[in-house]
This record gives C-alpha cells, structure tokens and sequence, in this order.
C-alpha cells in the first residue's frame, strides 16, 4: 500500500533525502531509493510497501517477547522485535517502530534485542545498559503495554 512516508527531508527542486537507513539515499522527483520500496513522488516521500510482510524469518523462541504468553488465554497474532544496533537502530528508530505498533495495537508484545558485532559487523561496539533503557523507555512512550529487553546478558 502507499502510504505518505516518515523520517524524510524536503530538499531543493523536489529532491528529498530518506533518513530510514544509513544509505540515506538522496532521491529525485519521480524516482525511487536504492531499496525501490520509498518513492518521490513530486517532492513527497511515499512508502510503497506500508503494512505489508517484507521479510519473515526464523528465530530462536526464547529472542521473542513469549513472556507476555502466559498472560494469555491465546497466542497474539503478532508480536515485535528490533534489533539495537549501534549506530543504526538507536532511541528514534525505536520510537518510530513502537509508535507504528501501537497504532495497530497498544498490546501486541515488543521485544528490543541487544546486539553482538559478529560477521560483517566486528567493527561495532555492544550495547549500553543505558543506550538499551533509553530504547525501552522510548517504546513505553509510543504507547506500547508490553514491552522488554531481549540479549540482556550481551549488554555492558
Ligand atoms: S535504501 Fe530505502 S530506506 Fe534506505 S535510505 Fe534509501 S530509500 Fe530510504
């Protein structure tokens, strides 16, 4: 679906610059970012894939939220997680994903991983106790009812 997109500059002669992912692509009138799901639309950003499955993948259970399971009588149809990642997914993209989520539903369990620097990543540091509080709080702000912190033990 397509929706007005978020997290954008307005820049001159209908350029705009998308500020969703560290590509930070400078994207003219009429064509699209390096991901080709974030269309200029004369000097408007519009998001081409809002409220569509992008990705699914599988995932140990014990990184998802299923502690809210037990609070339950049935499984939720969704639950969240974002990966923190320094430099990347920090307090404003947490807002951004929280904020999303509580327009759908203020209850569905949402989960903030720590990240580890492996593979292609070495080069980044691990997560702050603080950084990590101040991603929760973000997503208690947004609305959010269920919310925790996944990974805590990769946190310094
Ligand atoms: S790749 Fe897509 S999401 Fe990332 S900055 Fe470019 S247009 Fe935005």
């Amino acid at each position: 679906m397509k929706r007005k997109a978020l997290l954008y500059k307005k820049l001159a002669d209908k350029k705009v610059r998308c500020n969703v992912c560290q590509r930070k692509c400078f994207i003219n009138d009429g064509e699209t970012g390096w991901c080709q799901t974030r269309l200029n639309d004369k000097g408007d950003l519009y998001t081409l894939n809002y409220g569509e499955i992008s990705s699914i993948s599988i995932n140990p259970i014990e990184k998802k939220p299923v502690l809210w399971l037990k609070y339950r009588s049935e499984p939720p149809i969704i639950m969240a997680s974002t990966l923190i990642v320094p430099g990347y997914i920090e307090e404003q993209e947490v807002r951004s994903i929280a904020k999303f989520i509580a327009t759908i539903d203020p209850q569905i369990p949402y989960s903030r991983l720590a990240f580890y620097p492996h593979f292609y990543m070495q080069n980044l540091p691990l997560i702050e106790k603080s950084l990590a509080r101040r991603c929760l709080a973000e997503a208690h702000d947004a609305g959010l009812d269920k919310v925790r912190l996944g990974n805590k033990q990769l946190l310094i």
